[in-house]
């Protein structure tokens, strides 16, 4: 999402007669989008401002400005932590950084207020040309304990269907090939009658080639959804579906309003109708009150269930959220061990997945040159696995096209193939 809003920025800033360039002592304008999921975040945002700040000692006509999630959580105390700090505006203010900068009022400005969500009347502008994001929504109203998502980003909004349509139009017209819809929880989306699903049937009705979505939350995923996955040849045999956690008793207080076997029964039913499904989750590992047999619950499920990746973290406390009022009674170290743990053991069986699909064909979208050999092409496959592919005869250029390639080795994250002839 904050890509996203960074593209948005981006294309509003560049209406404006901004041009981006990649060597910030050029630069006027210096602007960090940021994210408070984790603490690490925030801690290398802040060093990352300080360092920033250098800029505009030597050149005081530089500003200067923080803006997401990070912003809107500390608001006046960023300055206290970045005082060189021109502007620091909130998850739905930041997309009024060029008013401000017009405005010259006050300054340091520092702007947090949740709007209306209003249609921004200007296209993202995207580094990769051939996939993009396109929000559905903003905000969450979940409230799992230990998240601060709901606080920084607001209740849940849903775009209309027609604006989405819109915005999905435009990029099939400029070539865009596939479109990953984003929300926070995208199987809650709703606008008038229509829900996530029947987006998906109206998002395939576009030049669009592929489409992908996430992040689904496990208590909303509907057969209607499944459904479409399976009737939907447009859209991609990929699921990312945070468990979070194995122990029921920890799902609990993490007030994910599903248990384990609720969330193995989906995932039966997902794959029932889905051939070749790839399935991928968040993890977090000592979470307050995580007893050891509650992390061997996690390692039983990943272990049954056999993801194909997963987004795996420590528990990060986070001010203002209901699980900050539990103990984060989970030593750093056996975080730590816990998280290696789980790592190593989803690794293998990466690896063992990935080596079954050696000999399969896969449609890839070529997005670029590898970035270890750029004699290769590096694009992602419709399970999302990133697969590397070395230059044939006739793969001058690949850029942009959807190729079959036959797989012909794997490892824990990537495959690796050979273009199929006569595609
Ligand atoms: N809306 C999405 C993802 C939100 S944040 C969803 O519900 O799946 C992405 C991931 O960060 C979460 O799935 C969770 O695994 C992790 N996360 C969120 N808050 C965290 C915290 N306080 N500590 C550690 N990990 C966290
Ligand atoms: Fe956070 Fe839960 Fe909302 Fe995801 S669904 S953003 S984890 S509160």
């Amino acid at each position: 999402m904050n890509v996203y809003d960074s593209e948005l920025l981006r294309g509003i800033l560049s209406q404006k007669g901004y041009s981006a360039t990649s060597k910030p002592e050029e630069a006027n304008l210096i602007v960090v989008n940021t994210c408070s999921v984790r603490e690490h975040a925030e801690t290398r945002a802040i060093g990352r401002l300080n360092e920033l700040s250098r800029y505009k000692f030597e050149n005081p006509d530089v500003k200067l400005a923080v803006i997401g999630c990070m912003a809107q959580r500390l608001g006046e105390k960023f300055l206290k932590e970045v005082p060189a700090l021109d502007f620091v505006l909130g998850t739905e203010e930041l997309f009024k950084l060029p008013d401000y900068l017009e405005k010259k009022g006050k300054s340091p400005t520092v702007a947090l207020s949740f709007s209306e969500l209003k249609n921004i009347d200007s296209l993202p502008q995207r580094k990769n040309k051939f996939s993009s994001f396109v929000a559905i929504s903003r905000g969450c109203e979940n409230f799992c304990s230990y998240c601060i998502v709901p606080y920084v980003r607001g209740s849940e909004k849903n775009r209309k269907v027609s604006e989405i349509m819109k915005e999905v139009q435009c990029l099939a017209e400029s070539g865009c090939k596939e479109v990953t819809l984003i929300g926070q929880n995208v199987n809650s989306y709703k606008d008038n009658g229509d829900d996530f699903a029947d987006l998906l049937r109206e998002v395939s009705q576009t030049g669009i080639k592929r489409i992908r979505f996430m992040t689904s939350h496990p208590k909303d995923l509907s057969l209607k959804l499944i459904e479409a996955m399976s009737d939907l040849e447009k859209v991609c045999e990929h699921l990312h579906l945070p468990l979070q956690s194995g122990s029921d008793r920890i799902l609990e207080k993490m007030n994910r309003k599903y248990n384990s076997s609720d969330y193995l029964r989906l995932v039966d039913s997902v794959r029932g109708k889905v051939d070749n499904l790839s399935l991928t989750t968040d993890l977090i590992v000592g979470f307050p009150g995580e007893k050891e047999e509650d992390f061997q619950k996690t390692l039983e499920m990943v272990e049954w269930i056999e993801f194909d990746s997963a987004f795996m973290f420590k528990y990060s406390p986070r001010e203002g959220t209901k699980a900050f009022l539990f103990e984060d009674d989970v030593p750093n170290e056996v975080k730590s061990e816990r998280l290696q743990t789980l790592i190593e053991l989803q690794k293998k069986i990466a690896q063992k997945k990935n080596k079954n699909l050696i000999g399969r064909t896969e449609e890839v979208l070529i997005d670029g040159k590898s970035k270890r050999d750029k004699a290769s092409w590096k694009g992602k496959g419709r399970s999302n696995k990133t697969v590397i592919i070395p230059k044939g005869e006739n793969d001058d250029n690949l850029l942009g096209e959807i190729v079959k390639v036959k797989i012909t080795g794997a490892d824990s994250f990537t495959l690796f193939g050979e273009t199929v002839k006569n595609r």
